[in-house]
This record gives structure tokens, sequence and C-alpha cells, in this order.
């Protein structure tokens, strides 16, 4: 047995949160990046209720989760706080979709025709278009999912045609690089790819770039939305997964 050191979750995270935050306001100064222009998007994936519970009740609202199962039950079990904004960034099976789309607000992990098209089927009419990030494989491995930047344009093509999807922006999962610079070169390409798209007629508005270990990199580089797990709700044990 591991050995345990007492801790208070709910102060934790609260204190976590107060200095991510303060860290994100000071790089968009920093950066000469517009006040306010970068949300902070809770990953909670992994994390109990109750981390959530703390969070929310320090004002965070944003909550993004990687695996289908874990996100709709605690989508459910949190049903009672009517304003959490829950975010599915992880890897997304076809046979999945529909609990996705009977459920989130935004997903960040578009990666292939297939998924866009499902989650536009299923989306119910009654509720809002669900908001979508096109994912970019911006380090070439073939292990990272994502679209390659040659093959964003028919992507976002297609999703505009797609009724029931609200084309937001692009997101990308960078290998880690070894320094800031050299972090900012590899997001370089994509970032020109979505200031181009910002320049057509198509209205996006996210650049989901950062987390916790790169978050410098990602604000100088132009992201508007940072998902950061680590740095709120402390390291994730896999072996306890839910
Ligand atoms: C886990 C995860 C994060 C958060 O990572 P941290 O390093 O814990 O901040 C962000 N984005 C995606 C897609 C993730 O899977």
């Amino acid at each position: 047995m591991s050995i345990e050191i007492e801790r208070n979750e709910t102060e934790d995270v609260k204190v976590n949160l107060t200095l991510v935050s303060q860290q994100i306001d000071q790089l968009v100064q920093q950066y000469k990046r517009k006040e306010g222009c970068v949300r902070l998007l809770a990953v909670s994936k992994t994390k109990p209720l109750s981390a959530l519970e703390a969070a929310y009740s320090a004002g965070q609202r944003a909550f993004g989760e990687n695996y289908v199962q874990e996100a709709v039950d605690k989508c459910h079990a949190l049903a009672h706080l009517a304003d959490i904004e829950w975010h599915f960034i992880g890897p997304i099976q076809s046979n999945k979709s529909r609990l996705i789309a009977d459920t989130m607000h935004w997903v960040h992990s578009i990666d292939r025709e297939k998924i866009a098209r499902r989650l536009s089927d299923q989306r119910s009419v009654d509720m809002p278009p669900l908001n979508v990030c096109i994912q970019v494989n911006i380090s070439g491995e073939d292990s990272k999912s994502g679209v390659t930047l040659s093959e964003l344009g028919a992507m976002v093509d297609l999703i505009r045609t797609l009724p029931n999807l609200c084309l937001r922006g692009l997101m990308a999962i960078p290998a880690p690089q070894e320094n800031s610079a050299a972090q900012c070169a590899v997001y370089e390409p994509l970032v020109k790819a979505f200031l181009e798209l910002s320049k057509s007629d198509i209205m996006i508005d996210t650049l989901s770039i950062g987390m916790s270990g790169d978050l410098p990199a990602a604000i100088q580089s132009g992201s508007t939305m940072v998902r950061v797990g680590t740095a709120i709700f402390g390291s994730r044990d896999y072996s306890a997964k839910m």
C-alpha cells in the first residue's frame, strides 16, 4: 500500500485554479494578446466528481473529458449544475459518437469525415449545434490522430455542410519539445492555417492548444483555449481510472 498524504482536495483545486488563471493572465500580458482572449478548459479525465465539484465551486465552468463513458457518467451525475460546459477532447470511436452527440457541448477531436457526419446526424435538432474543432496532426507522427494540414481544407468544407455542427476552430496535441521556442516552431504551421481560415468568410474563433506543460508557447502562438489537467487537479493515477 502506498502512503497517502492527507490533502484538502477542494482547497488544492481552488488554489491551483487561481495559479493557472494568474499564469494565463500574465502570459497574455507578456505576449501582448488581448485581455481575456484565452479560455481555460479544466481537463478532469480520471478525476472524481468531487474534484470537478471543487473546481465548479471555485467558478470553473468548462470541463474537458477524454473517455466517452466517463464523460457521459459525469455529465449525468452533475446534471444539476446546469451551466457546466462539457468538452470532449479524446479519441472517438464511431460506435460511441451518439453518446457524445447526446451530452457534450463541444468536441475538440474531430479527426475524420465519418465521425463528423455521425455527430451531425445524431445531434438532436432540439439541442444547440455541437461546437467542434478539427484536430490537426502537426507532429507528423503516425500514432497521433488528427487530419494533416493538407487534408484540413476538405474537412472544413465538409463540416460547413453539416447542419448540426458548428465549426469553431482547430485543436492540436503536439509532441512535447525541449523548450518554448521549439514548441512555438511546431505550432507555427497550425497557427498559419488558423489565421488563413480566420481571414476567409468562415467564422472560427478557437485555437485549442496548450496543456499544463506548454502554456507559454501556446499563448505566445495564439491559443484561445488552453486545456489544463495536471496543473489544476494534480497528476493522474491511471490505475485508479473509473
Ligand atoms: C490529458 C489532456 C490534456 C491535459 O493535459 P495536462 O498535461 O494534464 O494538462 C489536454 N488535452 C488533451 C487532449 C488531453 O488528453
